[in-house]
């Protein structure tokens, strides 16, 4: 990653070359809207475009860094294009970090860490944002809550409160959340247990029926922003 900044040479990888220079048809002058995360959006011009590589420019700054409220989602991996869709949503709707958790009826053993980062960096790019969520090696739940911080609220998306009356106030607290939603098979007994008798989680419901897990995601975090968050 190059610090973007005025004047700041950026090198263009072979990939990156194929796309600017193959795909999309830059040449030299033309100019592209690049970011890297920690200082915002900035125009840079193509200075040497060819076919193994190239040289980006900084010019100006087009946007001011804008990172989103400290939101981490925990969940459990499913199906592959379901599992993409919640990290390519999570980064849209504003998640600061994003963990999968493999709990007790997760069926993925596995998750592609790398091909879900891309995933991350391209919802970023697509929606115009400045900020990517990293997303996190996958972790057992039970690993992930013993070493959880007290500091941090853990907004429990619990099915079994299917219809009931708990939903996000904002009197729940500010500061650092997390959201966890759990796999298609749901929570084990045992870890509603031991979620139930944490002191940073409060059990919210997510209305009168059964959500799948990438609904369920995409609806909590919307109670969370709209509750607590940036929106
Ligand atoms: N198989 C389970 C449903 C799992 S849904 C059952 O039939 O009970 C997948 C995940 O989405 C759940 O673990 C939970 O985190 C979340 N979820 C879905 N609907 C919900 C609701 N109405 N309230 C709270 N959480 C919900």
């Amino acid at each position: 990653m190059h610090p973007l900044g005025p004047g700041q040479t950026v090198p263009v990888s072979r990939d990156q070359a194929h796309y600017l220079f193959g795909v999309m048809r830059l040449g030299l002058g033309d100019a592209v809207l690049l970011f890297d995360g920690v200082h915002g959006e900035w125009r840079a011009e193509v200075a040497e475009a060819g076919k193994r590589g190239g040289v980006l420019i900084c010019q100006d700054q087009t946007k001011p860094q804008q990172n989103p409220p400290d939101l981490w989602l925990l969940f459990a991996p499913i199906k592959k294009a379901r599992t993409d869709f919640i990290v390519e949503k999570a980064t849209e709707m504003g998640a600061a970090r994003i963990c999968p958790v493999q709990t007790d009826f997760t069926n993925a053993e596995r998750i592609r860490q790398d091909r879900l980062q891309a995933h991350a960096v391209e919802a970023a790019e697509q929606c115009g944002g400045t900020f990517v969520p990293p997303v996190a090696e996958l972790e057992k739940l039970d690993r992930v809550l013993d070493g959880w911080p007290d500091d941090r609220h853990l907004m429990f998306c619990d099915e079994a409160l299917v219809g009931a009356q708990e939903v996000l106030r904002a009197e729940a607290g500010s500061g650092k959340w997390a959201i966890l939603i759990g796999p298609e098979g749901g929570f084990s007994p045992a870890e509603r247990a031991r979620l139930t008798a944490m002191p940073q989680a409060v059990a919210v419901s997510l209305g009168p029926r059964i959500l799948r897990a990438d609904t369920a995601a995409v609806a909590a975090m919307t109670i969370w922003q709209q509750a607590l968050g940036d929106w």
